[in-house]
């Protein structure tokens, strides 16, 4: 078998080429206690610690807010339980949790505080997992021990004043010495923890030589604030999140010892992505985990607040809104558990699956958080009731860690890559507009070839009570490959400029790959729960898979539609000469 028979299947790249991939989904993965009890164990542990925190007043989301920082005493309090060790292996003094056991617990975390959870986030799984999984045996052995007594913070320092998104093009440059060392200069900016961090990952263009030619590609350092040349420019005041910390940081001659490198020179962009596709998950985790809690309290407000004599919670418009916070928050719930399984196998592939959690739990956190707003009234919108801040913090979340656009066209651009290639033999042409999607193309472009297995049916044995989704599922997969060899013939290698489109196929995938986790775990849940538990899931599950079926309906009638993108790119064009809103005022034409 070549290299690329050997590449590690994706559920959801499959889904473009009419492969459903059971065996990635099904059977639903048992929870932690039956898994990995010693883990199980160790979780549970820390989120008695976490509640005991809040109730002595350690973590306090409200006051993080206000104040616009965390207190080193919960810092303190956190390292003194091991919590800033939660992705460092045992050996070096961490708790060593898995990737599902470590998401969980960031969402115990964010869902106490957000800001806190960014902050452990970063430290945790961005600066520290940088060096868990590129780091060298001394690195680790220096680093490693310090950032799991939690003696320091680390950081990760990708984005740059002009290059958020196209990450792969950042303009910090990296200079070899006669003597080996580097010297650095650039900015980067928004950097969590980077104002306090004494470890920091971060990126720096470097010269390789490519096929005979010199050329510049991302490298990976570990930097240290007190090597000459560093300075903390300021930090930011922001809408949400307030409590965590991001700051400005300059490399001026930054000399950075050759030992520093982390990954191979002129790797350092997949340094980057590797370590996002894990904090994507963990968003994920968070933001889900979070949405759950502000369902809780959605539902504490509505029973409670009496209007027209009757609590709100009795009026059907706030149970529409109850019900559709609920059904995504169970498939959510339902796409961690297999995103957690791919992550914690070191043959499969999650970044797809990483992309769809993140993208989902994002925005559906967005929603949760403005119904909330709404449910609450004049009180979501005024301190001090906790709702105001609850939007504020959630609105993040489709920005960090790569834009859910950018996801999106991640997500799409991986999907058609095998059907256009099938198709028209146009891979190789493919190959290098997919390397510019920013942050996520090179990767992307590395996988172009990968073989498409599985078969256009569910095989996994499912209750009678699902077959009704389940033949929809069948049926929307076929669809989308359907479509997707629609548009790949009617626009060959101009579809990857065709993001209108792209966005649309990425939309149909997330919702398949969501309804497929969606029914897996119904069905452990049938096979395993009690008759309450089995009826709640069926019902959230019907609810989730019939709206998201309804979904997909609307969107794939509407890519055929090509007629209204045409409107809408004639407006843009409007709107762009005229730099904004150019119609005359109907009241007073020329003020
Ligand atoms: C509070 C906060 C914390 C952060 N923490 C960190 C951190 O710890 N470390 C770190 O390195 N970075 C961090 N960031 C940076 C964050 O990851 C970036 O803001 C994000 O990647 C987007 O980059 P940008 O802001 O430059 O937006 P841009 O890339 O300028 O994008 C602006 C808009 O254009 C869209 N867009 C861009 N390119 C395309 C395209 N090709 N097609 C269609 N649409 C496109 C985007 O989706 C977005 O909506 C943080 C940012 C914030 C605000």
């Amino acid at each position: 078998m070549t290299d690329i028979e050997t590449q590690p299947a994706s559920f959801t790249r499959g889904l473009f080429a009419r492969a459903i991939h059971d065996d990635l989904v099904f059977p639903y993965p048992a929870p932690l206690d039956e898994r990995s009890p010693e883990e199980a164990k160790v979780i549970r542990r820390i989120e008695r610690d976490l509640k005991e925190m809040a109730a002595a007043g350690l973590i306090d989301a409200a006051r993080s807010d206000e104040e616009e920082t965390v207190r080193e005493e919960t810092i303190r309090a956190l390292a003194e339980r091991g919590i800033l060790g939660l992705s460092i292996p045992q050996e070096y003094g961490g708790l060593g949790l898995s990737a599902t056991g470590y998401a969980h617990v960031l969402g115990l975390v964010a869902t106490l505080d957000a800001s806190l959870g960014v902050l452990v986030g970063v430290h945790c799984g961005l600066g520290s997992k940088a060096l868990v999984l590129f780091g060298s045996a001394e690195q680790k052995a220096r680093y490693l021990p310090m950032l799991a007594r939690g003696e320091t913070l680390a950081a990760y320092a990708l984005t740059e004043p002009e290059t958020g998104s196209d990450a792969q093009n950042i303009k910090t440059t990296a200079e070899c010495e006669s003597d080996g060392s580097w010297r650095l200069n650039g900015r980067k900016i928004w950097i969590g923890n980077g104002h306090r961090a004494g470890v920091i990952a971060t990126f720096a263009q470097t010269l390789v030589e490519r096929r005979g030619e010199m050329v510049r590609r991302p490298t990976a350092f570990i930097i240290r604030p007190d090597m000459p040349g560093f300075r903390v420019v300021g930090t930011f005041r922001k809408m949400g999140i307030r409590g965590s910390t991001q700051a400005e940081l300059e490399y001026k001659d930054l000399r950075v010892p050759a030992e520093h490198t982390l990954g191979d020179v002129g790797k350092g962009f997949g340094v980057a992505v590797q370590v996002l596709n894990g904090g994507r998950h963990s968003l994920a985790a968070a933001c889900t985990s979070a949405t759950k809690h502000l369902l809780d309290e959605m539902t504490r407000y509505a029973e409670q607040r009496v209007q027209f004599g009757q609590p709100i919670a009795s009026f059907e418009i706030t149970q529409r809104k109850l019900a559709a916070v609920a059904a995504d928050a169970y498939a959510a719930d339902a796409m961690l558990g297999v995103l957690g399984r791919l992550a914690d196998d070191p043959t499969a592939d999650q970044s797809l699956e990483a992309a769809c959690c993140k993208v989902f739990a994002s925005d559906l956190i967005w929603r949760a958080a403005d119904e909330t707003v709404q449910i609450a009234g004049g009180r979501g919108f005024v301190k001090p009731y906790p709702y105001e801040r609850f939007l504020r913090d959630a609105r993040i979340n489709r920005i960090f860690e790569g834009t859910n656009e950018i996801l999106r066209l991640f997500i799409a651009l991986n999907g058609i890559a095998e059907p256009a290639e099938r198709l028209a033999g146009n891979g190789s042409a493919l190959k290098s507009p997919l390397r510019n999607v920013g942050l996520l193309g090179g990767f992307a472009a590395e996988r172009l070839m990968q073989r498409i297995r599985g078969t256009a049916s569910l095989d996994a044995p499912l209750d009678a009570r699902l077959a009704k989704h389940k033949e929809k599922l069948e049926k929307h997969v076929g669809e989308l490959a359907t479509a997707t060899e629609a548009v790949i013939t009617r626009h060959r290698k101009a579809i990857i400029e065709k993001q209108m489109i792209l966005e649309r196929l990425a939309n149909m995938a997330i919702d398949l790959f969501a309804t497929a986790c969606t029914i897996s775990r119904t069905q452990r849940i049938i096979e395993t729960g009690s008759e309450t538990e089995v009826e709640k899931a069926l019902a959230l599950c019907d609810l989730f898979c019939v709206t998201a079926g309804r979904r997909f309906r609307a969107v794939r009638i509407s890519l055929d539609e090509e007629a209204d993108d045409d409107r809408r790119r004639a407006v843009a064009a409007i709107v762009r000469a005229d730099r904004g809103y150019g119609v005359p005022s109907a009241v007073l034409p020329g003020v």
